[in-house]
């Protein structure tokens, strides 16, 4: 398959976003809140995640072991298990399957071609069951709403869960008005669903095979579990006297006790609900008897003659468990962690950009959201990865909705790099071969290239500012730009300063100006610990506080080690990052000036890149790199006991999260325990004792609208921020759409741009009534400027002593 230009990327977003973004976004948005609602109401949900993780690796780990146990178990319940080792393997099994229940003639007992029903499975999506089926003269009717839905529409799954997201209710009424002409036409979603429950019950009660999935096969009971909301799965797997269940081989769990933990998540992180409406446990007997529609009054039985009939001695099993890939992705140590996947769609739901397109735009062949990339990697190939991978911007939100923590963000880097990796040479490769200092090889999409470079890029920039600036923004250079590096030419460029935060720190002393700037202060090195109880206790947002407050009590903690009580000693490295650096200098200056306000004397070193913006490209062995140099650098400040302070939480998040795949741990660790956000590290202060009042405080009430930042959330990081506002006389508002849209270099690709302002005007619509702005990413920032046409500066610029009005 080749892979989209920019330019049809580019159309097919924004047919979406037009098409499809309102029902896409008013349903995965409300799953969405739902989910975090529900996880807000378990107490041990952190336990359940940690638990449902540990069940999964092992049971990944004792896989072969486990198909035997389920085989052995099925088989002594009378059923049949079948290992297909691809696609066109399952669909021959299953049709096989089908065939048996007709004559010579291809016709079953009643004169009929034999018909199936199924319930909605991605994994029958995944190896196209149903065309397989048709090819063979198999008549398959879905019998989950919204698959059915699509089926008669002639459509595809947007979402794993909801695959008919992307379709209103009118669309569906309009469709089956056409469709099946009924006396008066259907509006409601009540007239809709009561068509189709009484329509697919006949199909059901007349089929001769039922088709299921499985959410979690117990290895040892041979336990089928299904979970759905409808209940058309049990009705497709114990009414017809056939049933066939298919299932990826990663679904079984060794035990009926390990099922427990999954069951309590998989409704919770799909839809918000307590628990699914249907759960239904299934050990096929294939002595059983099926049901009776045509003597409804009589009890079922097992016994065949005495029920007259009603038994089926011949009721038949079986469970079809598909490698298809996945065997190599358990050997995969990148992509192994995918086969932990629920499927449970948390990780769309929390996506901004699947609010925006769903999955038709963020999806493969069978797979959509986040984990499709480990998904359609596995099963598909790195050609249907490559097609939609660039749509996971890398910020994280998903990492917390996952109920079995898989590291999505990862696998998408991971797959973005092999992509890389396995591209043809481009034609502007010889632009930047040679001049620029990564580790990639030739292929590398040029854009992906100069952005992962940006560190590079911004000091010759910064160096030639501003004819740098003017020539980035003449016409010609902005077509240019957007022929060759994708930028599209409708972003605002950053403007690069010629005196980058580091000359302006050495120009006006460097780190003995500072020590003296602390002691002119006449900040108190040894200064009076405030007590809680007579301050305004933080506000809690999305339980974030709680974790939080265990970094912020490290902080604390360091910032206590003098020897007497409230005593602040502290020295720290402030982390002059990229865009800190060479753009906006000014938010480094006021992070250098609370810092010193606080008691604090500051050193901002030239340090190398996080490798932040290589990840983002997928340029692991240049942020490999990157990141083993910046630990080499910060070693002296890390032995002389400093505390590292960052402004840019991708940058933090690099380094706290990204790092553990790059680094030794033990460096890591050293990493972690010394890196704090910016004004988590001055809530620290403020906790030990520092006086707000040094700083530019408000009156108390002043409403102030602050937009944290996607990976700062996850790190649990915007809480202190909205508690240092406080405590310095703001009425801080957090917002609740999650991202901006930005997300680093996203935004300036042409064949993202709408996508990147759509998911960016949800975030201006919420909080442009503000009066001040603010915003802890850069990226945020500057979305946010160009939406709001104004200044929104970072957290600690409207700290700063001198302050910041916008
Ligand atoms: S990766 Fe996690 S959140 Fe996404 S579908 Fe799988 S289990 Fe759910």
């Amino acid at each position: 398959m080749a892979q989209r230009t920019r330019t049809e990327q580019a159309d097919r977003i924004r047919h979406l976003l037009e098409t499809e973004g309102d029902a896409v976004h008013a349903s995965a948005s409300g799953f969405d809140t739902s989910r975090e609602a529900a996880y807000d109401a378990t107490d041990d949900l952190e336990v359940l995640r940690t638990e449902a993780r540990s069940i999964k690796e092992d049971a990944i780990d004792r896989l072969p072991e486990l198909i035997e146990t389920v085989r052995e178990a099925v088989e002594a319940n009378g059923g049949t298990v079948y290992v297909a080792d691809d696609a066109a393997d399952a669909n021959a099994y299953v049709a096989d399957v089908v065939d048996a229940q007709t004559d010579a003639n291809g016709v079953t007992g009643n004169g009929d071609t034999p018909s199936v029903v199924k319930s909605k499975s991605m994994t029958t999506e995944e190896i196209d069951l149903n065309e397989g089926l048709e090819a063979e003269g198999i008549e398959v009717t879905e019998t989950d709403l919204g698959e059915w839905v699509l089926q008669v529409a002639d459509d595809t799954p947007s979402h794993i869960v909801g695959p008919a997201m992307h379709l209103s209710r009118e669309e569906i009424a309009d469709l089956f008005n056409d469709r099946f002409d009924p006396d008066e036409p259907f509006e409601t979603a009540e007239e809709l669903t009561r068509f189709a429950r009484d329509h697919l019950g006949e199909h059901i009660r007349e089929a001769d095979v039922g088709i299921t999935g499985a959410n979690f096969v117990v290895a040892d009971s041979g336990t089928i579990t299904l979970v759905t909301n409808e209940g058309n799965a049990r009705k497709c797997a114990v009414t017809p006297d056939t049933h066939v269940a298919i299932t990826g081989v990663e679904k079984l769990i060794p035990t009926l006790s390990d099922l427990e933990p999954f069951v309590d998540l998989i409704a919770k992180s799909a839809t918000g609900q307590p628990i699914s409406q249907y759960v239904t446990m299934l050990s096929p007997p294939t002595d059983s008897p099926t049901l009776g529609f045509d003597r409804p009054d009589e009890p079922i039985t097992g016994d065949n003659e005495s029920a007259g009939g009603m038994g089926n001695p011949d009721r038949d099993f079986h469970l079809v468990l598909l490698d298809n890939g996945r065997t190599e992705m358990r050997e995969d140590d990148q992509l192994r962690e995918t086969l932990y996947c629920i499927r449970c769609g948390a990780c769309s739901n929390s996506c901004a950009n699947f609010q925006s397109v769903g999955g038709h735009g963020f999806g493969g062949e069978t797979y959509s959201g986040g984990i499709a990339t480990g998904w359609e990697a596995g099963v598909h190939g790195q050609e249907s990865a490559a097609e939609f991978n660039d749509l996971c911007t890398g910020c994280t939100r998903c990492v917390d909705a996952c109920p079995v923590k898989i590291d999505i963000p990862w696998i998408n880097t991971v797959v973005r790099d092999r992509v890389n990796r396995s591209s043809d040479p481009e034609t502007y490769d010889f632009l930047v071969d040679g001049l620029t200092p990564d580790l990639e090889e030739g292929g590398l999409d040029p854009g992906k290239r100069f952005f992962g470079n940006i560190g590079t890029v911004a000091k010759a920039a910064s160096a030639t500012a501003p004819v740098s600036n003017w020539l980035a923004d003449a016409g010609p250079v902005r077509a240019a730009l957007e022929h060759t590096l994708g930028i599209d030419r409708r972003r605002d460029l950053p403007a690069f300063q010629r005196e980058s935060l580091v000359d302006w720190f050495e120009g006006r002393g460097g780190f003995a100006t500072s020590k003296k700037r602390v002691a002119r202060n006449d900040v108190p090195r040894t200064v009076e610990r405030q007590s809680r109880e007579t301050t305004a206790e933080p506000r809690v947002h999305r339980g974030g506080m709680e974790a939080s407050s265990k970094r912020v009590e490290r902080a604390a903690s360091r910032a206590d080690d003098g020897d007497d009580k409230g005593e602040i000693d502290r020295e720290v490295v402030l982390y002059p990052d990229v865009y800190t650096n060479y753009v906006d200098i000014d938010r480094g200056k006021a992070a250098v000036r609370t810092l010193e306000a606080l008691g604090v004397p500051v050193r901002v070193p030239d340090l190398p890149e996080s490798g932040r913006a290589a990840l983002s490209q997928g340029m692991i062995a240049t942020a490999d790199r990157q990141a083993s140099r910046l630990y080499a650098a910060l070693a002296e400040d890390l032995d002389a006991g400093r505390d590292v302070v960052m402004i840019e939480p991708s940058d933090l998040a690099a380094v706290h999260r990204e790092y553990e795949r790059l680094l030794p741990a033990a460096s890591v660790e050293r990493l972690r325990a010394n890196s704090y956000e910016i004004c988590e590290y001055v809530y620290g202060l403020l906790e030990n004792g520092a006086d707000p009042s040094a700083l530019s405080t408000g009156d108390g009430a002043e409403p102030v609208a602050y937009h944290s930042h996607c990976q700062q959330r996850t790190l649990d990081l915007e809480a202190p921020t909205v508690a240092v506002l406080e405590r310095c006389g703001y009425a801080p508002e957090t917002s609740s759409a999650e991202c901006c849209g930005m997300a680093g270099s996203f935004g300036y690709k042409r064949e993202y741009y709408e996508l990147s302002m759509d998911v960016g005007e949800r975030l201006a619509t919420e909080i442009e009534g503000a009066e001040t702005v603010v915003a802890s990413g850069t990226s945020c920032g500057d979305q946010l400027e160009t939406l709001l046409e104004r200044e929104v500066p970072h957290p600690v610029e409207l700290l700063a002593p001198g302050g910041y009005r916008t």
